[in-house]
């Protein structure tokens, strides 16, 4: 089998390269001389726009560079280049992330809007919604969120049940959306609701499903972080009484959320796939770490081992990603590879996780806000954060699901 890339994929990763390079360090000299280097400590996880320690600080770095790459069209390279992207392949995708990650770069401002909700404007949208709204993603003007999830529908998503009803040029929306990453910061958000209440009551839950573009800014809408296991608050429930949304926000047919929904989460399942590619980026940078803070842990034979293995299934789940590429180059569907990935990402995020603070000793236990926290606390935060690997994207059972549905085709009882 061949692993090597071709010369056009290697002049992608050298434009890359060499773009960061001339701009990379400018970025964080100006930024860190502006404001100190507090938002520093978002580096260690670019999955859900959480962040950490300086949260606030930490999003304005965000959007500060997302609006760098944006200029030199690296914010959205999978975007068509009308958009600002580059039309790149999903190899090239593979090679951004391994870039990135070398890079250890600043994440970026706005995941869901970059990856999931773009990507469905430019496809579902009209042209008056993408003028509007794409620009907009791509500059990180304006914030997104993305609310699927209900306290009734999760994994069963098709169980939603916050309801829109047409009255003449508008909707009426009630209802409680959970779990919505960074809608205190949104001003957007794509809603899934249901616009057909009989299609429940009569088993077609999948239909009578719409996609709706809500304005959070407008009379109705409270926004609620919780407190998630690391303190901070950056999932919110969002609670609709009587918001007024104009039928021209709604994003493809009446009854067509369905179909958007799943080109969304195709998208994420997809970005998923290529997750576990920065881990080695995380595990050298704890190795480093720790022959600085604490150096006998690199002599401990049982440390070394974890170590090891953790650079064995690193690699293993590189290849596992490509194999999930080449299959998505080639338009086979990426069943057993996409799911594996996922489950591998979890795994291998939980197992870093843990290793780095058994690494880094007693300064691997410091939180943030304790001067002598190592990098402010950031891998503290990120053990306790990482249990949400096996939730977020699809949960673990769930994968395995499909997995045994999909792939080995296990019987049914
Ligand atoms: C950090 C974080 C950020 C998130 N951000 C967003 C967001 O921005 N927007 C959004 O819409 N949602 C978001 N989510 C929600 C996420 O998509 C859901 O949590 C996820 O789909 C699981 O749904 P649930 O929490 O309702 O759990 P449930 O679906 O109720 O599952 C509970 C448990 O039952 C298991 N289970 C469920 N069904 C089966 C089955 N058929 N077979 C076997 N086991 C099963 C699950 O694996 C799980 O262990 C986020 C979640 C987290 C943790």
């Amino acid at each position: 089998m061949d692993f090597s890339y071709t010369e056009e994929d290697e002049a992608f990763r050298a434009e890359l390269s060499g773009w960061l390079d001339e701009h990379l360090p400018a970025f964080l000299a100006e930024w860190n001389a502006k404001h100190g280097d507090e938002a520093d400590l978002d580096d260690l996880d670019d999955t859900t726009g959480a962040g950490s320690g300086g949260i606030m600080a930490a999003m304005e770095r965000r959007r500060a560079w997302q609006r760098i790459l944006a200029a030199g069209r690296w914010a959205a390279i999978t975007w068509p280049a009308e958009w600002g992207g580059r039309d790149a392949t999903v190899t090239q995708n593979v090679i951004y992330s391994e870039v990135m990650s070398r890079y250890r770069t600043p994440g970026i401002y706005n995941a869901n809007g970059l990856w999931q909700i773009g990507p469905m404007i430019i496809r579902w949208g009209t042209d008056e919604q993408k003028q509007r709204w794409v620009p907009n993603i791509l500059n990180a003007d304006e914030h997104w969120c993305q609310g699927f999830s209900e306290p009734q529908a999760g994994s069963d998503l098709a169980n939603l049940r916050t309801m829109a009803i047409l009255d003449g040029d508008h909707y009426v929306l009630n209802g409680q959306k959970t779990w919505c990453s960074s809608a205190h910061l949104a001003r957007w958000g794509l809603f899934l609701v249901r616009t057909d209440p009989t299609s429940i009551p009569e088993g077609r839950k999948h239909d009578g499903i719409t996609a709706l573009i809500v304005d959070l800014d407008v009379p109705g809408v409270t926004i609620r972080p919780i407190k998630d296991i690391a303190g901070e608050e950056m999932i919110c429930d969002v609670f609709f009484e009587d918001v007024h949304v104009p039928v021209d926000h709604r994003l493809g047919g009446e009854g067509e959320g369905w179909l958007v929904a799943m080109g969304t989460l195709g998208s994420e399942r997809v970005g998923t796939a290529s997750l576990a590619i920065g881990m080695r980026a995380d595990l050298d940078a704890m190795v480093n770490l720790a022959r600085s803070v604490n150096p006998q842990a690199l002599a401990d034979p049982e440390l070394r081992a974890r170590i090891a293995r953790a650079h064995t299934d690193i690699e293993y789940t590189r290849l596992l990603t490509y194999r999930a590429m080449s299959r998505i180059l080639k338009n086979q569907k990426p069943w057993p590879e996409v799911p594996m990935a996922k489950l591998q990402w979890s795994h291998l995020a939980q197992t870093l996780a843990e290793l780095a603070v058994d690494l880094l000793g007693p300064s691997g236990m410091l939180a943030k806000g304790g001067p002598d926290a190592v990098d402010g606390g950031a891998w503290n935060r990120l053990y306790v954060f990482q249990r949400y690997t096996s939730i977020g994207a699809g949960t673990t059972e769930v994968q395995k699901n499909i997995i045994a549905d999909r792939a080995i085709k296990l019987p049914r009882k």
